[in-house]
Parts: structure tokens; sequence; C-alpha cells
């Protein structure tokens, strides 16, 4: 089939090359010149494992990108819509990007002959396909849904980090079409993947995906409440939850406590749903606790810190992570920023290391050192604060020996304490 995606960032990107390795005619839209060129070059324009591989093998042949609306619809039966829904300033969803692109596909299809569908990939908020899209298309194309074109909603539960591998061996496939002919369509393209697929409507696609992230999030913000509650008592939370996640109703999985969840999605979408709820006029108390809770956990970090250490100011102190999770170079709301912000605010002088996301970093916070290797970070540092789950953390090999100060800080639960030889003060965030 032939397919036009509109956006490159981590989903556009992963889309389209995946959609192009299952045998489809891909074309990117996208309105960043320099990410046309990178995808036309073959090069990805955000890290994940094995896209290079997929990009390389496809661009030029299968998979291309242009900034040219016009040229990707009439070269392609089906757009989907793989933009940014970030959160506004009252933490609602703003879909203005979703707007922007969704009216220049509807110029695009004006004039198109032949049937074309479009289907929206970002996250939105239930109603937004067919009640702000669809009336968008219509405008600016002049044509009719359900009639000169057919639209569908197809939300991406792809994990960043593992997102090639995700998209290929998903455990649902949800579509929400507003007919049975977009359905089939839209279906027809996940043929070569082995996953049932679930058909709903467009608003109930769209829920679907805000109740996945939400529950999520709310299994790690009831976790580091308990882990809160357990520290206080002495009691290892990690013990505790090990034993409750044998529960098969409960499952041992989003279990681990720690500095609390950061990304492009949890939080955002957490708060789009609370916003939506607000919209409707219901009070979602529950779902505003679950990213209280997630504020205040990188805080506690400081805390924790604050009772190791007489004075934070003029003190060294290495931050090891910066990326929002491990395998991945993106920072969005990656619980390291109000850390290092509350490091610097008190005075702090932080050496930073992460083995891929110092780059993006660098544009958040410009008065940090980062540095090259974890062992430069601690040399000669007062204390350790661990934020991301990246491997090479795990083992100890970057030996704390080189800090003047043997505080190691660990938000991730990630260094295992029996290892550790040296004579050095470990503090778990959560126990
Ligand atoms: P992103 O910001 O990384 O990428 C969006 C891309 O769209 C950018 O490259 C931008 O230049 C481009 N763009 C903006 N306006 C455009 C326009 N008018 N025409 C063409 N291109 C345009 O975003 P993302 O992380 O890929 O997320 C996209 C959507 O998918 C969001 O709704 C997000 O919530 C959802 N989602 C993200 C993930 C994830 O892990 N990142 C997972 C599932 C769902």
């Amino acid at each position: 089939m032939k397919v036009s995606i509109i956006g490159s960032g981590y989903v556009g990107s992963v889309t389209a090359a995946c959609f192009a390795e299952l045998g489809h005619q891909v074309i990117c839209i996208e309105i960043d010149e320099t990410k046309v060129e990178q995808v036309n070059a073959g090069i990805p324009p955000i890290y994940e494992e094995g896209l290079e591989e997929l990009m390389q093998r496809h661009a030029g042949k299968l998979l291309s990108a242009t900034s040219d609306y016009d040229y990707a619809v009439q070269n392609s039966d089906i757009s989907f819509i793989c933009v940014g829904t970030p959160s506004g300033d009252d933490g609602a969803i703003d879909l203005s990007i979703v707007r922007a692109a969704t009216a220049s596909l509807g110029r695009a299809l004006s004039r198109k002959k032949n049937y074309h569908i479009v289907v929206v990939k970002s996250t939105v908020v239930p109603e937004t396909t067919e009640k702000v899209v669809l009336p968008i298309l219509e405008e600016y194309s002049g044509k009719r849904a359900g009639v000169d074109f057919g639209v569908g909603m197809n939300p991406e539960f792809l994990r960043e980090g593992n997102a090639v591998y995700d998209f290929m061996h998903p455990d649902k496939i949800v579509v929400g079409a507003i007919d049975g002919r977009s359905g089939a369509i839209i279906s027809e393209l996940y043929r070569g993947i082995d996953c049932e697929i679930t058909h709903t409507g467009p608003k109930t696609a769209e829920m679907i995906k805000y109740v996945n992230n939400s529950l999520l999030a709310t299994k790690i913000s009831f976790s580091n409440e308990i882990g809160n509650i357990c520290k206080k008592l002495g009691i290892d939370t990690y013990e505790v939850m090990d034993a409750v996640g044998k529960d098969f109703r409960i499952s041992p999985y989003f279990l681990n406590s720690g500095v609390g969840f950061g990304g492009s999605c949890f939080p955002k979408d957490v708060k789009a749903l609370v916003g939506k709820a607000k919209d409707i006029g219901y009070d979602p108390i529950l779902l505003e606790s679950v990213i209280n809770v997630n504020d205040r956990q990188p805080l506690k970090m400081v805390e924790l810190l604050e009772q190791k250490i007489d004075r934070i100011t003029g003190k060294k102190i290495a931050v090891l992570g910066l990326a929002f999770k491990n395998d991945t170079d993106d920072i969005r709301e990656s619980r390291s920023i109000p850390v290092i912000s509350e490091l610097l605010r008190l005075g702090a002088e932080v050496f930073a290391y992460d083995p891929m996301a110092a780059g993006n970093m660098g544009k958040v916070f410009s008065n940090i050192t980062y540095c090259d290797t974890a062992v430069e970070a601690l040399a000669d540092a007062d204390a350790c604060l661990v934020m991301t789950e990246w491997e090479e953390f795990r083992s100890i090999d970057f030996k704390f020996g080189v800090m003047k100060n043997k505080l190691v800080i660990d938000g991730r639960h990630l260094i295992k304490v029996k290892d550790i030889k040296e004579d050095i003060d470990y503090v778990g965030l959560c126990w």
C-alpha cells in the first residue's frame, strides 16, 4: 500500500521505517527540512535501536521524505498524523500542531481525485478525531468524510528505547474508524504483523491510549507512595512489591519505586486526561494525585542529599543519567531536570554524564559540566545521584572510589548493594 506519514519524530520515524519494512511504499511529510534530508539519506532523526538499519535499507526505495503535502497526498492512499500533542499551560492538551497539520492535509486533499484515508496516530483526547480533525479536513478539502475520504484513529503504544521491536511485535493494535471501509483499509496495513486487531469507534480508540498510559503511571505513583511509607518504617519496599507482584491480578511490572516517571507521554497524557475530565465537569482526584506524587519524588532526592551532607552550596554533585529512561536520547520531562534545577538553585556544581542524552540536555542547562564518562563525573564528587536506568550503571565498574565523599543516592534502585565492595554510603530513594 502507499502511505504518507506526517511528522518524523519518535512515532513518525518508527512508523514510517516499520511500514516500509512491511513492504509498503512510504512518504514522510516533515516541516523540518533537516529531518527531510536525514530521512532521504537513511539517517534516523532520533535514536532508536534498529531504526538506522531499517532506514538505510529502505531510503531511496520504499522510504522517502518531503515537505510537500500535495506530492505526498497525491502519491499515497492513506495518511497518518504523527505530530506532537504537548501539554498547554494549564496541563490540558494543546492541539495546535495537530490542527495545523490537519489543515495542510485538508488543502492537499482538496486537489486529490481518489478516495483517501486520514488516520490520527498522535495521542489525542477522546472526541478529537471526530470533533476537531474531521471538521478541519472537511473545511479545507471541501469534501465529505465517509463519502470522499475515510477517517480513523490508530493509537501507538510503543515504548521509547524498544520502539522498533514494539511496533513489529505489538500486544495490541487498535483501529477506531468512522466506518467499515476506513477500518478495513487501515487494518490491511498491519497484515504482516502477528497481532489481533481491536476494532472500535474513534473516541474509544483515543480513550484506550489514555487509559493504558494513565494506569501504568498510576502503578508507578502508587509504588512511590508505598515506597515513601516503607522507607519511614524501615521496610524494604522492593521486598514488599516483589511479593505483591506475584498476584496475577497485579503483575510484577511497574511496581518499582524510585524517582518517578518522565518522558513525552506519561506526564502529558495523564494531565491531558485530567484536563478533558474537568472540561466535561468531572473532578479526577485519583489522576491528579498520580501527578502530584510524581512531581514530589525528584525533590525527595535532593532532600535526602541535604540530610546527608551539611550544605549543598559549592559541593560537586555527580549526576549519572540525563535521559528520561535508558536506551534513548530523549530528555522530555526527564526527572533529572527538576533535580538539576534544584541542585543549581542550592548552589551545587553539577557534573553530569549520560551515554546518549548530554547533547539534548545541553539545550536545557548550559551551566553544568557534561562529562564523557561516569568516572569523570564521579572524580572528587561530594555525592552521586543515579537518575536513569542505564545498563552501564548497573555494574559498579565505574568505581565510586574516585569520589571525595562516597555518598550514592540511587533514584532507580539500580545498584546491587551486595556487590559494593567499597566503603560507600549507599542510599536508595525509597527504602
Ligand atoms: P515529536 O515531537 O518527536 O515529533 C513530531 C514531529 O512532527 C516533529 O519532527 C515535527 O517537526 C513534526 N511536525 C510538526 N508540525 C508538523 C506539520 N505541520 N507537518 C509535518 N510535520 C510536522 O513527537 P513524538 O514523540 O513522535 O509524538 C508524536 C505523537 O505520538 C504525540 O501525540 C505523542 O503523544 C504520541 N506518542 C508518542 C510516543 C513516544 O514514545 N514518543 C509513544 C506513543 C504515542
